[in-house]
Parts: structure tokens; C-alpha cells; sequence
């Protein structure tokens, strides 16, 4: 039995340093580093890979700095619509959710999907519905917005800069397990100024996220709309299995696959079977975390920080 391995994200964008203040900045290690711990702890009891990428996310997703669950970006109604995938690499099943108002923890309800459902993907009503069968409860609009998304929600009305959105930041998590087992899961509030039910690449299999034992696990982070089209996370799987290229080549390909054509914000983590790791993006910030074993977490907000750590 191997080492089990854990790397999570918070998102990749390329913003100016300023608009991270070292408070916030602070913040964001220990929501990472919770996060983090919250899915490694069960891994080191024995766990699988799949309840580490939902703990892990369900822990960002209640964190209201982070874009998923509570905290989630607003659409332009200002509204929070929230979606999510889980993928198990054992048995290549997935369960993916979107324009969720009222779901606490849309990853769970991912999973729900995923292990009750016999469909793959379930939007809006059908998936509240589903929920509720489910036994999950619905939460109060209110506990999704928080200050801080309201705020930026008004800015944006008022620069009326909808057209150029690219503030985004959401979460993901994928992990191999002492029984080699490989999984992912990755949650969105969305990106900045969305119009109402548009759906972003975090719920989208081979875009946000994909899995298979044999190869790795993949989530993505980044400007949703080129990354679904793009298909990063199943492109980084494709280099893998078919050109044999290791885990950092084919993320750093996949980084920059028809970025000619498809321009934007990308961001990926991955590890493979051996418990490879792999965090690439063409952003300044990645946030992200990874664990292998009992070792000592590893948390970075700076791609720099990234690149001093996995590429010295
Ligand atoms: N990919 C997400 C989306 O487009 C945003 C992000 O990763 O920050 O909804």
C-alpha cells in the first residue's frame, strides 16, 4: 500500500497582488490548510479517495472565502447558482449538479447523485428536488451571500463591465487513496457578472474534472467558458495515457492546449498513480495544497511559490 496523496485548489486567476491584502492572503492559507487537513486525516485513517476530495471541498465550500457554496459569486440578478462534479477513477461513475440555489454543500449532493441517481447530471429544480428526496435541507438564500460577494455584486452594476468578466476562484480536490484508488471533485459559484443559468466548465466531465485509476485525477480551475471547450482536465488524461508524457508534462501541455484560440484563466491539479503531483497554471495565483502522506502540508496562493516547490 502506497503513500496516499491529497492536493486541493482554491483557484487560479491572474489579478494584481494589491487586491490581496495580507489579512485576506492569511486567511486563505488557513482555509486552504483546514481543507486540507479535513481530507488527508481521512486518507491516514484508511479512507477512501473519494470521501477525501468531498471533505476537502465541503470544507472550502462552508469557508466564505472561497467561490463555492456559501461565498459564491452572484449572477447578475444577484442570485447564487452554485454546480459541482465528483468522479470516482475505481468505477469511472461521476455525478455533477447545477443552477443550485439552495444546496449547502453541492458537492454532497454531487456524490448523491453520483451513488442514487441514474442519471449523471441533474440541474436546477429537478436537482433541489432530488435533494430533498434525498433528504439533504434546503438552505435560506441569505446564508450563500456574504458581504464581500454583495459588494462586489454592486460594483459590478455600476462599472457595468459585465462583458468583460474574469473574477473567479473556485474549488477542487483530487486524491489517491492507500488502495490506489483515484478521485476528484471541484465546486463553483461561477465566475464574476454571469447572466443567469449560465453554467461553467466546474460541473462539466473532461472540462472541470476527470478521473480513471489507471491514469489520474484532474480538476481544473479558470475562465470556464474556453476551459469546457478546451476539454483540460480530459486532455491532460489523453497525454497521459496515450503519449506516456508524466503528470507535470501533461498538465503543463494541458495548460496551454489551443490557448491560441481558447484565451483565458487556467488552472489545473493533478496526480496520477504513483502519487505524482501536478499544480500548473498561466495565472499568478494558484491557490492550492497538497499532502503526501503524514509529511508536512504544503500551501501556496502565488503560482511563484508553486514553481519554487515543484520545480526545484
Ligand atoms: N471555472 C469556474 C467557472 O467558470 C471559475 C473558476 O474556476 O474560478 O465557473
Amino acid at each position: 500500500m502506497g503513500k496516499p496523496v491529497l492536493v486541493i485548489h482554491g483557484g487560479a486567476v491572474n489579478t494584481d497582488p494589491s487586491t490581496i491584502p495580507p489579512e485576506k492572503e492569511e486567511k486563505l492559507r488557513q482555509g486552504l490548510h483546514q481543507a486540507l487537513l479535513a481530507g488527508s486525516e481521512i486518507l491516514l485513517r484508511g479512507g477512501s479517495a473519494l470521501d477525501a476530495v468531498e471533505a476537502a471541498v465541503q470544507s472550502l465550500e462552508n469557508h466564505e472565502l472561497f467561490n463555492a457554496g456559501r461565498g459564491g459569486m452572484l449572477n447578475l440578478n444577484g442570485e447564487v447558482e452554485t454546480e459541482a462534479s465528483i468522479m470516482d477513477g475505481l468505477s469511472l461513475r461521476g455525478g455533477a449538479v447545477s443552477g443550485l440555489k439552495l444546496i449547502k454543500n453541492p458537492v454532497r449532493l454531487a456524490r448523491m447523485v453520483m451513488e442514487k441517481c441514474k442519471h449523471s447530471f441533474l440541474t436546477a429544480e429537478g436537482a433541489h428536488e432530488f435533494a430533498l428526496a434525498q433528504g439533504l435541507t434546503l438552505q435560506d438564500p441569505s446564508y450563500f451571500k456574504t458581504d464581500e460577494q454583495h459588494q462586489e455584486w454592486l460594483d459590478i452594476l455600476q462599472e457595468a463591465q459585465v462583458e468583460h468578466a474574469n473574477k473567479h476562484d473556485t474549488v477542487g480536490a483530487v486524491a489517491l487513496d492507500q488502495y490506489g484508488n483515484l478521485a476528484m471533485a471541484t465546486s463553483t459559484g461561477g465566475i464574476e457578472g454571469k447572466l443567469r443559468g449560465r453554467v461553467g466548465d466546474s460541473c462539466i466531465f473532461g472540462g472541470g474534472g476527470y478521473a480513471n485509476n489507471e491514469v489520474c485525477a484532474v480538476s481544473t480551475t479558470g475562465d470556464g467558458e474556453i476551459i469546457m471547450l478546451a476539454g483540460v482536465a480530459h486532455e491532460v488524461y489523453a497525454l497521459r495515457k496515450y503519449k506516456k508524457f508524466s503528470i507535470a508534462k501533461a498538465a503543463q501541455a494541458a495548460v496551454e492546449v489551443y490557448a491560441d484560440k481558447l484565451q483565458g484563466d487556467r488552472g489545473i491539479i493533478a496526480v496520477d498513480p504513483d502519487g505524482n503531483v501536478a499544480i500548473e497554471s498561466n495565472t499568478n495565483v494558484m491557490r492550492c495544497a497538497y499532502r503526501v502522506g503524514d509529511e508536512e502540508p504544503f500551501v501556496a496562493i502565488w503560482k511563484e511559490e508553486v514553481d519554487r516547490q515543484l520545480r526545484k
